[in-house]
């Protein structure tokens, strides 16, 4: 497979040469059509897989043929800890270079006034740390997900290892049932498997 082969439009294969990434990486091309096609992904993905990419270029691609009338969000990635929210944050911003899509980082350690203004306006994609990103649904209420089209839980085995179930399960409950979820866990124990089951619909599961 070669990325001109997965169907993504001009701007993203102008970010993707610009990387400098020349093939998908094994979980880039498994990923890609199986979320363009509007899947549930459950993918065993570790650090070094590309795992980022592979979720984010189908959400932008989605996301290049939303309806323009109304500003929303409508991609929220989860993730355990704020420096992988910032790389996260770093990776979309860059693949999305070339495109309309902004992205909001909602971490903890930055400011919440700051964090809400930017939130008010609506950015396409919210990279967050769920703390943090509860704070916003229930007090500032500077975000909301009734629109969310894509959620993903990156690194969820961490999610629930840093004591974020709650915090999850809660973000799970505010989000639209009819959703696209994609879940990437390094490991597999019964917690995440239980996580899989309240957040996947028919789930294909990927190893890479
Ligand atoms: P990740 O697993 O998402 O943390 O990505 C690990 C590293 O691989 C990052 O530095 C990416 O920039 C890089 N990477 C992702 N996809 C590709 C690709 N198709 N070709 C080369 N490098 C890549």
């Amino acid at each position: 497979t070669s990325f001109a082969d997965l169907q993504l439009s001009r701007p993203l294969l102008k970010a993707i040469t610009g990387l400098g990434y020349t093939t998908p990486t094994p979980i880039q091309a498994a990923v890609v059509p199986l979320a363009l096609a509007g899947r549930d992904v459950c993918g065993s993905a570790i650090t070094g897989s590309g795992k980022t990419a592979a979720f984010t270029l189908p959400c932008l691609e989605r996301l290049l043929h939303r309806p323009r009338q109304i500003a929303a969000t409508y991609v929220l990635v989860l993730t355990p800890t704020r420096e992988l929210a910032v790389q996260v944050h770093s990776m979309i911003t860059t693949l999305a270079q070339h495109t309309d899509i902004s992205a909001a980082l909602v971490v903890g350690g930055l400011s919440s006034q700051v964090q809400a203004s930017v939130l008010r306006r609506s950015p396409e994609i919210v990279v967050a740390t769920p703390g943090r990103l509860i704070d916003h649904l229930h007090n500032t209420q500077s975000v909301g997900l009734e629109d969310l089209a894509v959620l993903v839980l990156d690194e969820a085995d961490r999610l629930l290892e840093m004591g974020f179930k709650e915090e999850v399960t809660e973000i799970l409950r505010m989000a639209p049932k009819k959703r696209q979820t994609m879940l990437f866990s390094a490991t597999f124990n019964d917690e995440v498997r239980a996580l899989m089951a309240l957040s996947l619909r028919q789930p294909v599961r990927l190893a890479a």
